[in-house]
């Protein structure tokens, strides 16, 4: 049931999206942060919790300064197997442009429990709008919390960097950790480019 909204806004004989399924991973919770170029560029932060990807879109990216406090629109729930996607999701279907994978992992609550208790915690972090975990990724490392903010829309919530070692003080700009020959890199160019011209 969880996946029902995901299902209603796509239709899986046109878009590459997994249709997916209620599932979950063995022995760690994992998380991916992907870069979307839709009608407009942001980026999509998934955690698994519950056999689905809980996901929040990010306008500005993740950032590893705790001074930054950005912005997480919750949305619906991913399946699982969302994690891996990586294409193109042709013009005319929700979310149609290019999708791919900026960062991913693992991740665990703040005691770094192991798996079914660390659900538990994550989950009852959700419902009280203050989500606390470690990510263990390639770019995003250490804690991080997700904060509902109360009194705005429903969906409204902020991604924070806690201070520690992975934390950094200089201004964080997750398109600098970009590779060059990325698709959306070239496309975004290429745009720029037709502006120009
Ligand atoms: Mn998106």
């Amino acid at each position: 049931m969880e996946l029902h909204l995901y299902k209603k806004k796509r239709n899986f004989n046109q878009t590459p999206e997994p249709e997916g399924k209620v599932v979950s991973s063995k022995s760690k919770l994992s998380f991916v942060v992907q870069r979307h170029y839709a009608s407009h560029l942001h980026y999509d932060f998934r955690l698994e919790l519950d056999g689905v990807l809980k996901s929040w879109a990010v306008p500005k990216g993740p950032s590893l300064n705790p001074n930054d406090k950005r912005l997480a629109l919750m949305v619906e729930d991913h399946p699982y197997d969302y994690k891996n996607f990586e294409g193109i999701i042709p013009e005319g279907n929700y979310g149609a442009g290019i999708v791919e994978i900026w960062d991913n992992g693992y991740f665990s609550d703040i005691d770094n429990s192991e798996k079914s208790v660390a659900e538990k915690k994550l989950m009852a972090g959700l419902n009280a709008g203050n989500l606390k975990f470690i990510l263990d990724g390639k770019k995003l490392k250490g804690e991080f919390v997700l904060v509902k903010l109360k009194g705005r829309k429903e969906n409204t919530w902020l991604l924070i960097k806690h201070k520690d070692k992975f934390a950094v003080t200089k201004s964080y700009n997750s398109e600098e950790y970009t590779s060059k020959n990325s698709t959306i890199n070239k496309r975004l160019h290429a745009d720029q480019k037709t502006k120009n011209a």
